[in-house]
Order: structure tokens, then C-alpha cells, then sequence
């Protein structure tokens, strides 16, 4: 079998592989797994690999590529960046490169590539990124790569875009030899003391509003510097509040600056489309999972999103 990606990488020498500024699990995943894919399977190859910090959950569990410098590429493969400014200073080498290729499951994704894999119903872009590759030339690490990719971007099974094929994608990982309970443990539920002193702080800060099903808390500097913590420390407090009794969307704002805040958006049953607010910002994401950030005081924040889902719940009853 012969994919539109292997085709691509075989009509290629030098190659570019990046993905989104503030990588999750996913953009780890999916970047690594192709970065090792290629290695493993075309040594002549050369192969630049550009991406930001892992988070330390994800770094334990996957190695970080020893990268290839290179000026221009004959092929640049983005993952899991929905648009070109999201693939921060990657975005000189994409200009430079011949054949820019695009692997996504954002429904925003603006296909900025020449060819663009985009699969909004995939769990993942490491599902998507498996579609493309010869499964039995896929080794123990890369599989590694994968599963960490897909349970990152799926809560491991739980969000709705899991499928029956991403659990057969599961599966057939799985035969790689996967220790799949430590993986899962490791990179997903592990947390460090200040990640949950964190997570207590944002849940005894969180708000549940009256008139609609709506839960928020705000993680400030001031928090971040007490726990001498990074912006990176703050993944799941959004995930724990979603699961709030009676809540539909659980909202987490951060502050990133001064005066600037990172909102995540979270649904449960997908009532309402939060995409719809994170692209009037600026953001993306899809239509249960969205953030973006914002200029402004916390007050002015809060109150702006929570106005703006009064209105999506309120043309939702409208609608109904
Ligand atoms: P999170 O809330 O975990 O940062 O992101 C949730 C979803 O929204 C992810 O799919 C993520 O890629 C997307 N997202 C978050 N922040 C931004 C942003 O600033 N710009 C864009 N385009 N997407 C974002
Ligand atoms: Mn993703």
C-alpha cells in the first residue's frame, strides 16, 4: 500500500517535520511517530525535526528526535496545527519548502498546505497520521508515539470522537508490544505536586453559574508562582471540571501575562459548538475541545466568555 504521505516522502530528500506551538500529547505523538517512521524506514533520508518543549508527562514516555539542520526542504509535514501561525518559528522553513504537507483533525484547519490530510472526525492527529503508514513496517517506538498521541487527544477512550476504528487503531498498537497500563499511567494520569496543588486551587476557585449549565475557574501568575509552576502544570484541571454534575461546558481561564489569559473550553455532550467562540478570538480547536487567548483584565475575560456562551445556549433553546 502506497499512501498520498509515502509517496510524498519517497519524491523527497531533505524533510521538515513540526507541529503546533505548545505541543500536547498529541502533537508529541504524531510528530514523533512520523520523525521515527521515516528513520526507521527511509535512512536516506534527512530529516529536521522543530518542535517546542514536550510536556514533562509526554517525556517521559517518548524520546525527543536528534534533529537535522536544514535551510529548506524539499517536503515540510505540519501536524496537529490547524493554521501556519500556529506552527510558531517552523513557519520560515514551511515558506522555504517545496511541497508543504498538512496532517490535522481540526474542523478550523484552513488547509494552508499544498496537499491537506484533514480529518475533523479523527480522534487524533495520530489516528489520522496511522491511516497514512504501512502498519506492518510501524516498530514498537513508533506505536509508542501513536497510542501516547491518541489517548492524549481522546481523555484514554473517553472524549466522543473516540471510534470503533480508534480502538481497533488501539489494538493493532497494542500487538506492537505495548505496556499500554504504563503508558497511560505515565504519560496520562501521573501528576507531579504542584500539578495537583494546582488542580485544588482551581477547583476551590471554581464558579457554577445559576442560569446555564457552566463551571469556571481562573489559574493566575500569582497561583503559577506559588507552586513555582509553568503554564503546562495546569493540563486537566479543565477535564476535571467538565466532569461536574449538571455541567455542559466547563471553562478554564489562565493567565499567561499581564494582562493576557489562555481559555480552554470544554463540553460535555456538545449542546453548544465552543469552536464557535475560540475562532471569534482568534483560537480553534473543535466543537467539544476549543481555547484561544485574549487580551484583557481577568474581569473583562471572564465576562466576555460567559456573555458569549449565554448567547450559544441561549439560540440553542431558541433553536430547539
Ligand atoms: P487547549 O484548551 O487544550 O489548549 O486546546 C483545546 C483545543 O483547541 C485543541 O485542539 C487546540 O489545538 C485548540 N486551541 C487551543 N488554543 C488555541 C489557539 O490559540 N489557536 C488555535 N488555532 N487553536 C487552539
Ligand atoms: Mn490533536
Amino acid at each position: 500500500m502506497n499512501s498520498i504521505l509515502l509517496d510524498a516522502i519517497n519524491k523527497a530528500d531533505t524533510i521538515a517535520i513540526s507541529g503546533h506551538i505548545r505541543p500536547d500529547g498529541d502533537c508529541v505523538g504524531s510528530t514523533t511517530a512520523l520523525y521515527y517512521y521515516i528513520k526507521e524506514n527511509f535512512q536516506d533520508k534527512k530529516v529536521c525535526f522543530i518542535l517546542d518543549k514536550f510536556p514533562d508527562s509526554v517525556a517521559r514516555c517518548i524520546e525527543r528526535p536528534v534533529s537535522e539542520e536544514l535551510d529548506e526542504a524539499d517536503l515540510f509535514v505540519s501536524m496537529d496545527s490547524s493554521s501556519k501561525d500556529r506552527l510558531g518559528d517552523a513557519v520560515q522553513l514551511f515558506e522555504k519548502s517545496k511541497v508543504k504537507f498538512v496532517i490535522d483533525h481540526h474542523k478550523t484547519n484552513s488547509n494552508f498546505g499544498d496537499i491537506n490530510v484533514v480529518e475533523p472526525s479523527a480522534s487524533s492527529c495520530a489516528e489520522v497520521l496511522y491511516e497514512l503508514l504501512e502498519a506492518d513496517k510501524i516498530s514498537r517506538r513508533v506505536a509508542t508515539s501513536i497510542y501516547i498521541g491518541i489517548i492524549h487527544d481522546t481523555g484514554v477512550f473517553k472524549y466522543s470522537a473516540t471510534s470503533s476504528r480508534t480502538m481497533n487503531i488501539a489494538g493493532e498498537l497494542m500487538d506492537k508490544g505495548l505496556d499500554t497500563a504504563y503508558l497511560i499511567d505515565e504519560s496520562f494520569y501521573s501528576k507531579s505536586y504542584k500539578q495537583n496543588m494546582l488542580l485544588a486551587r482551581g477547583l476551590t476557585k471554581a464558579v457554577l453559574l445559576k442560569d446555564i449549565p457552566v463551571i469556571y475557574t481562573v489559574i493566575s501568575a500569582d497561583d503559577l508562582c506559588e507552586f513555582e509552576a509553568s503554564s503546562m502544570d495546569t493540563d486537566g484541571i479543565v477535564e476535571q471540571l467538565r466532569l461536574t454534575k449538571g455541567v455542559e461546558t466547563a471553562v478554564f481561564i489562565r493567565q499567561d501575562g499581564e494582562a493576557l489569559y489562555k481559555v480552554s473550553l470544554r463540553c460535555k455532550t456538545g449542546v453548544v459548538d465552543v469552536s464557535e467562540i475560540s475562532i471569534k478570538h482568534g483560537g480553534g480547536g473543535h466543537k467539544m475541545a476549543a481555547g484561544f487567548s485574549v487580551e484583557g483584565s481577568c474581569d473583562y475575560v471572564i465576562n466576555t466568555v460567559i456573555s458569549e456562551l449565554r448567547e450559544l445556549f441561549a439560540e440553542k433553546k431558541h433553536n430547539k
